[in-house]
Parts: C-alpha cells; sequence; structure tokens
C-alpha cells in the first residue's frame, strides 16, 4: 500500500514529481487522492453518529420492560425503536460502502504514482557525470580515431567461432545466439568472477526462479514500454486447469523474484542490510528496438544477468526527509553496491563513465539512479556533418553496462514486506536497492572489442578471468 497521507500532504509535490519523471498523464492524480482522502474523513465522522444513535436505540429497547406497559404498548413500542434501528444500520452501510469505494479508488490511483526522486537527480532527460573508470578524456583509446567496421563484436566472435547467429535462426529465430567455445566459457567465467567479488562482500548467493507472477512485475515497478507503449514483457499462456492462478511471465530481471522472496513476510530486523547476488536468465521482448542495437549482442531477447538485490533499513533521522535522502543505511548499502560495479568493471579493464541518471530515466520504482557504460569501438560514428573530414563522434560509442537503483519503500509497500524491530514498534516498510553486477553479453561484447589485438588477431583475456577459463589467457591463434 502507498503512503496516502504522504500524498495527500504534499500534492504539489508528487503533481510536479509525476511531469518531471514522464508521467505528466498523472499529474492531477494527487490532487484527486487528497480530495477524495478527504471526502473518505468525512465519511468516517458521519458514520460514527448513526452508530451513536444504534447504541442508544439498542439501550432503549433493553430498558423497556422497567417502564411498565401494557404488552400491546411494549410491542409497538419496540416495533417502532426497531424500526429507528434498521433505517440508522441501513443509512451506515450505504455510508461505510461508499467508503470503501473511495479507498478502493485512492489506492488504484497512488499505485500508479512514481517513486519520489532524490535531490541528486537531474531534472530532464540529460544524465550527469559523475566520474571516468580506466578512461582519461585527454587520452582517448587509439581506435578511437576512426571507425573500423572490423573491430566489432560481431566480426571477432563469428571469425574467432565465440558468437554462432546462424544456429539460432533454426532452433528459435533471428535475434537469438549461441555462446559457442571459449565464448561460453567467457561468459561462466564473467558469471563466476561476478559472484566471487559480492560474495567476498558477504552477498549471499541465491538460484531464482525465471518465471514469476505477472503482477509482481508491475509491483516492483517494472513496466518498460517502447516508444509505441508496447509492453516488454513476454507472457505466458495458460491452459484452462491454470486458469484460475494469477498469470504468469518470464522475468524480465531477476530483481523481480528476488524482491518477492520476502513478498507478504517480514524480515527480522537483526538480518539487515539483507543482501543477495543471483544470477538468472533476462527475457525482454525488445518489441521496438530498431537500429545499429539489433545487430550482435547489444539488445537481445534473452541473456544471463546477476543481479544484486538487497533491503535496509528505514530510519528517518528528520520526518521532513521525504525522499529519505539522509536515510544512513540506505546510502551506505547503495554506495557498497557500486563499488562492487566499479570492482569488476576497473578489473576488466573496460574505459567506462558512471552517470546520475536524469528523471526521464528513472521509470517508476528508483528514487535515484546510476548507470555505468563502457566504451565500445564498434559503436563509434564517423560524424555525417559536410567537411567535417574523418571526425568521429566518441559520444555514440559509450553503451550502458549496468544499472543501480534506489527504491526507497516503493517495492516493499507494494509487495507487503516489514522489517519488525526488537523494540515492539510498529513493523515498518524496509528500503530496498537493486543493480547490475554484470549482463553478460554487453560485457562480453566490450572485452572482444577492447581487449581485441588487431596485428595479432587474438582477444587478450582479463587478467581476473584467466582463473575461471583454466588459465587461458587469450582467444584466437597465437
Ligand atoms: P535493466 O535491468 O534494464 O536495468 O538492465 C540491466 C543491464 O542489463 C543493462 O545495464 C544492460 O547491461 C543489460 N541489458 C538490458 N537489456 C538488455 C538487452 N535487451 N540485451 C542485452 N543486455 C541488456
Amino acid at each position: 500500500v502507498p503512503d496516502v497521507k504522504l500524498i495527500k500532504d504534499n500534492a504539489s509535490l508528487f503533481s510536479q514529481n509525476c511531469v518531471d519523471r514522464n508521467y505528466a498523464s498523472h499529474k492531477e492524480y494527487p490532487f484527486r487522492i487528497r480530495e477524495l482522502a478527504e471526502e473518505a474523513a468525512r465519511l468516517v465522522e458521519e458514520l460514527k453518529s448513526p452508530r451513536q444513535k444504534i447504541k442508544e436505540v439498542e439501550k432503549a429497547i433493553s430498558r423497556i420492560a422497567a417502564q411498565g406497559l401494557t404488552p400491546e404498548e411494549t410491542k409497538l413500542k419496540i416495533a417502532a425503536l426497531r424500526e429507528d434501528a434498521h433505517k440508522l444500520k441501513h443509512a451506515s452501510e450505504k455510508a461505510m460502502l461508499q467508503k470503501e469505494q473511495i479507498d478502493d479508488e485512492i489506492r488504484r490511483l497512488a499505485l500508479t504514482l512514481p517513486n519520489l526522486t532524490s535531490l541528486q537527480t537531474p531534472v530532464g532527460d540529460a544524465p550527469r557525470l559523475i566520474q571516468y573508470l580506466n578512461y582519461d578524456p585527454a587520452n582517448p583509446p587509439s581506435w578511437a580515431t576512426k571507425h573500423d567496421p572490423s573491430r566489432s563484436h560481431v566480426e571477432i566472435g563469428t571469425s574467432l567461432n565465440l558468437i554462432d547467429f546462424t544456429s539460432s535462426a533454426t532452433s528459435t529465430g533471428w535475434g537469438w545466439y549461441f555462446l559457442t567455445n571459449e565464448g561460453a566459457l567467457l561468459e561462466q567465467a564473467l558469471i563466476q568472477y561476478s559472484l566471487s567479488v559480492a560474495l567476498r562482500r558477504g552477498w549471499k548467493p541465491v538460484s531464482p526462479p525465471s518465471i514469476v507472477y505477472s503482477y509482481l512485475q508491475e509491483a516492483c515497478g517494472y513496466q518498460p514500454r517502447d516508444q509505441n507503449n508496447e509492453q516488454q514483457v513476454w507472457h505466458i499462456e495458460q491452459s484452462e486447469k491454470d486458469s484460475v492462478k494469477p498469470q504468469r511471465s518470464l522475468a524480465g530481471t531477476a530483481e523481480i523474484p528476488l524482491a518477492a522472496m520476502y513478498a507478504g513476510r517480514e524480515i527480522d530486523e537483526s538480518l539487515l542490510p539483507l543482501k543477495f547476488v543471483g544470477p538468472s536468465r533476462c527475457y525482454r521482448a525488445e518489441a521496438g528496438a530498431r537500429g545499429v542495437d539489433t545487430k550482435g549482442l547489444y539488445r537481445v531477447h534473452e541473456f544471463t544477468k546477476v543481479e544484486l538485490f538487497a533491503w535496509s533499513d528505514n530510519v528517518r533521522s528528520d520526518a521532513s526527509d521525504i525522499t529519505h535522502a539522509n536515510c544512513a543505511p540506505l546510502n551506505d548499502l547503495f554506495n557498497e553496491l557500486l563499488d562492487i560495479q566499479f570492482e569488476i568493471l576497473t578489473s576488466l579493464g573496460l574505459p567506462c563513465r558512471v552517470l546520475e541518471m536524469p528523471t526521464g530515466d528513472l521509470g517508476a520504482s528508483a528514487t535515484r539512479k546510476c548507470d555505468i557504460e563502457a566504451l565500445f569501438p564498434s559503436r563509434l560514428r564517423t560524424s555525417e556533418q559536410p567537411g567535417s573530414g574523418e571526425a568521429v563522434n566518441l559520444e555514440t560509442a559509450w553503451g550502458e553496462v549496468t544499472s543501480a537503483s534506489i527504491c526507497t519503500d516503493y517495492q516493499s509497500r507494494r509487495l507487503g514486506t516489514r522489517v519488525r524491530g526488537r523494540d515492539g514498534k510498529k513493523p515498518r516498510y524496509p528500503h530496498t536497492v537493486n543493480g547490475t553486477a554484470i549482463a553478460v553479453p554487453r560485457v562480453l561484447a566490450a572485452i572482444l572489442e577492447n581487449c581485441w589485438d588487431e596485428s595479432r588477431r587474438i582477444v587478450v583475456i582479463p587478467l581476473v578471468l584467466r582463473q575461471w577459463m583454466g588459465g587461458m589467457e587469450t582467444i584466437g591463434k597465437n
């Protein structure tokens, strides 16, 4: 359940938040919620008076015997009082039903609102650069002088028999892929390596299911849609005998089953922060994906990802801190998650940049989101400006490889996850954070392109992955 009091007391803020986050069609909802909440409060007041009167009538009936009336008078008096009580009950039931309908409407509207936004998030569509990793803008990589089509993971991967896009055409369709030989080993090495980094920091391993109840995706705020507003989720057809159960779908990310592990349950305070790391297959319809990303591994329908998901305590230093900006356990946990991402990508030697994502890119659940992008030589484009000669546009070469979000209590409220304190205080909704430890296809593509030695026609395997590949140092002929 969303925090209706918070919305009602801060309706203008919630409305502006809708505008900032590309939910402009919802901008009137906070005001409507406030109106409905006032109407509900009026009905509660109204209900008090018939309830009191019904009690009085019931008392009057019980006292009739002591009034010395004839049996006929008693009968008539009781009938009149019962008639009064009946009318009062009818009026009160009607008002109660009205109140329930109003509460349902408030809940329906509140559930569609996006989370509030962190003060660190830039308003609009442009991300803010936080820092570079393994990259100095004054000293760009040597390949960054011209677009070289041979330096693409599709070329490298197919020529070294690491990726097979042909067999998948007969097994599943265009847009799917097989990883083969050292390509398949690289995937396993990336999974093992990223798991090992998270495990070392105390994150607990989980292998979650890939199929989830569809309503959970929405409760987690996972509503990816393309520019034509097409749902990006694969739904599973149900048989007749299954039709009474909720609809299921293929999870777009392990964030959904991991968040659902504590749906409708309480977490003991002593377990916080509770941190899980889980590898899983992810399924994306990517219905509207077009252009350069449709070739190769950059945007695929099915891929392996190792996901980080955690709950932390919800402690507000100050009631006015409604975006939880000063919640220390939450900020510490998010920084730890970012640190894991930095460690993994830095040790793989990939040139990266860390971005504070803008309001237009936050989706429904995040209050703050940081993405990391890596440089992909294949995405480098030569400027099409007439007269610009061989000028390249390095901006196009950056591609997202990880994402990390703070969701405060947005998901735990919708999923009914609570923290039980030892102090006997009311249970509270914990905060959640999530992020990518490794998304295999994009990182694998970035490794093939960045670690490609053109003169020797080999891929130099990053040092940290070698122990997971039987000590192998390079891929290709030496
Ligand atoms: P998301 O769960 O959408 O935040 O994505 C997490 C990470 O998964 C992204 O940062 C990408 O590295 C990767 N990713 C997302 N969608 C795809 C896709 N269709 N194909 C390959 N990788 C993807």
